[in-house]
C-alpha cells in the first residue's frame, strides 16, 4: 500500500517513519521498516497495526542506519499479521523487499522455489519476489540489479518495489510496474516513494518510474534507470510544486 526509502548522510529511521505517517491517509493493516544498521546488520521491524505500534516495538532495538525502506500493507494475499507484514527477507537474510500490488503467478513460483528447498516465513504473494531473487542471485553468482531483472520476467502481476541487500548497504534497487513508484533526488541523498507526499519537504525533483523500469541507486552516484532486458532508459528530472 505505501512505500517509503532513503539512502544518504542522515539517519533514515525518523524520515520513513514520517512518511509512512504520510501515507497513512491510504489505509494500511501493518507498518513493517527494514535498515542497515551502522554494525551491517540487516534489521527487520515489523508490527501489526498503526505506525504508532511499530515505534512502540522498535524503542529498544537497534534503529541506525542511512540506507532504508519501510511500508504499509494492504494485505490481498495472506491475513494481516506480523509475519505477513513487510519487508519480506530472503532465506539467507542477506535481502529485504517491500512491495506494492499483486503477485499474480505467485502459487507457480512459489512452488518451484519449494521444490529447491527454499521455506516461506509468510503466507504473501510477496515473499515469492524476494525469495526468487536471492534463487536467481545464487545460482547464477550474478548482481542484484540483474537478478531483480531476470526475477521480474518470470513474475506476471502489478508492482511496485523496493530492494536492500546487506552486502550491498549503498544502494537501493527499486522498480514498478502498474504501480506507482516516485524517486526524490536531493543533495547527496535520494527519497523513493509510494505517491510524492513523503518526498516534497526534502526535494522538489523527482522522477517518476515507468512500467517495467528498475531505477538502481547509489549513495553518492547518478541513477541509473534500465528496462527488464538491462536497456539504459532515458529519465527526466520534474520538479513537484506543493499544491
Ligand atoms: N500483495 C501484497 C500483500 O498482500 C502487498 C499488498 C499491498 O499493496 O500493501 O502483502
Amino acid at each position: 500500500c505505501g512505500i517509503v526509502g532513503y539512502i544518504g548522510m542522515q539517519e533514515a529511521y525518523p524520515i520513513l517513519i514520517k512518511g509512512l505517517k504520510r501515507l497513512e491517509y491510504r489505509g494500511y493493516d501493518s507498518a513493517g521498516v527494514a535498515l542497515i544498521g551502522d554494525n551491517g546488520k540487516l534489521n527487520v521491524y515489523k508490527a501489526k497495526g498503526k505506525v504508532a505500534e511499530l515505534e512502540a516495538f522498535v524503542r529498544d532495538k537497534d534503529i541506525s542506519g542511512t540506507i532504508g525502506i519501510a511500508h504499509t500493507r494492504w494485505a490481498t494475499h495472506g491475513e494481516p499479521c506480523t509475519e505477513n507484514a513487510h519487508p519480506h527477507y530472503s532465506s539467507s537474510e542477506n535481502l529485504a523487499l517491500i512491495h506494492n500490488g499483486i503477485i499474480e503467478n505467485y502459487s507457480t513460483l512459489k512452488s518451484k522455489l519449494q521444490d529447491q528447498g527454499f521455506s516461506f516465513r509468510s503466507s504473501t504473494d510477496t515473499e515469492v519476489l524476494v525469495q526468487l531473487v536471492e534463487y536467481i542471485q545464487q545460482t547464477n553468482q550474478i548482481d542484484l540489479i540483474t537478478a531483480v531483472q531476470l526475477a521480474l520476467r518470470q513474475v506476471i502481476g502489478a508492482y511496485a518495489i523496493a530492494i536492500i541487500e546487506k552486502q550491498h548497504p549503498d544502494e537501493i534497487i527499486v522498480a514498478r510496474k502498474s504501480s506507482p513508484l516516485v524517486v526524490g533526488i536531493g543533495k547527496d541523498e535520494f527519497f523513493l516513494a509510494s505517491d510524492a507526499t513523503p518526498i516534497i519537504e526534502y526535494t522538489d525533483q523527482v522522477i517518476y518510474l515507468e512500467d517495467e523500469e528498475i531505477c538502481h541507486i547509489r549513495r553518492g552516484k547518478e541513477l541509473k534507470i534500465v528496462n527488464l532486458h538491462n536497456v539504459e532508459k532515458k529519465h527526466t528530472i520534474e520538479q513537484v510544486t506543493l499544491s
